[in-house]
């Protein structure tokens, strides 16, 4: 380990240097000077749209390898003009994040353990949810006979992490299926 000079202590360093008010090189440590960015080494950069929130704030993704490595605020973007909330910043976790769910689980009632399920057996298990609760609450028509042919069993919440077309084939679904409550986050 190298020895400590008294001269790189940081009040003396800000007095040695141009850096009178230490926000520059004189509070940086060597071990700091000599870190690489994430964006520097990065491949290539593309231009992105945050998920999560209805605001749209721009972003730009860092790839290397292939890999998300690093998203930060797009200056370019006239909504955000290179902010991200805390929300934003962090987003780069919904692809790397160690605990991101990969599997399908599945807790069934009054049970307290959760069971692996195959993405074949979930859909099968969620469309017979779907059409009996759509048959169930079916209502065709209201107490004086107007027309009204609309299920009450169903609704939709969308998450704002879901995108344009995933919103467009969801709305149409459950519109087609007689639902009427149908709301996103992002509305919210
Ligand atoms: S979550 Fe934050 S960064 Fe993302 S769009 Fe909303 S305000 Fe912008």
């Amino acid at each position: 380990m190298a020895r400590f000079s008294p001269l790189e202590w940081p009040v003396l360093r800000q007095l040695r240097s141009n850096d009178k008010f230490g926000r520059g090189d004189a509070v940086m440590s060597q071990k700091s000077r000599d870190k690489t960015p994430r964006t520097a080494t990065a491949d290539r950069v593309v231009q992105s749209v945050c998920p999560f929130c209805a605001v749209g704030c721009g972003q730009k993704v860092f790839v290397k390898d292939e890999k998300v490595i690093q998203i930060e605020g797009d200056p370019d973007s006239p909504i955000s003009r290179g902010r991200l909330c805390p929300k934003g910043s962090a987003s780069e976790q919904l692809v790397n994040s160690a605990t991101r769910q990969t599997e399908i689980l599945y807790r069934a009632p009054r049970s307290r353990e959760w069971q692996p399920l195959s993405l074949d057996t979930a859909i099968d298990m969620i469309a017979d949810r779907f059409l009996d609760a759509r048959k169930k609450w079916w209502q065709d028509v209201d107490e004086q006979g107007r027309a009204l042919r609309r299920t009450m069993g169903i609704a939709a919440l969308g998450g704002a992490t879901l995108d344009n077309e995933e919103n467009y084939l969801i709305k149409k679904l459950f519109t087609a299926a007689g639902a009427i409550q149908i709301e996103n986050q992002a509305r919210i």
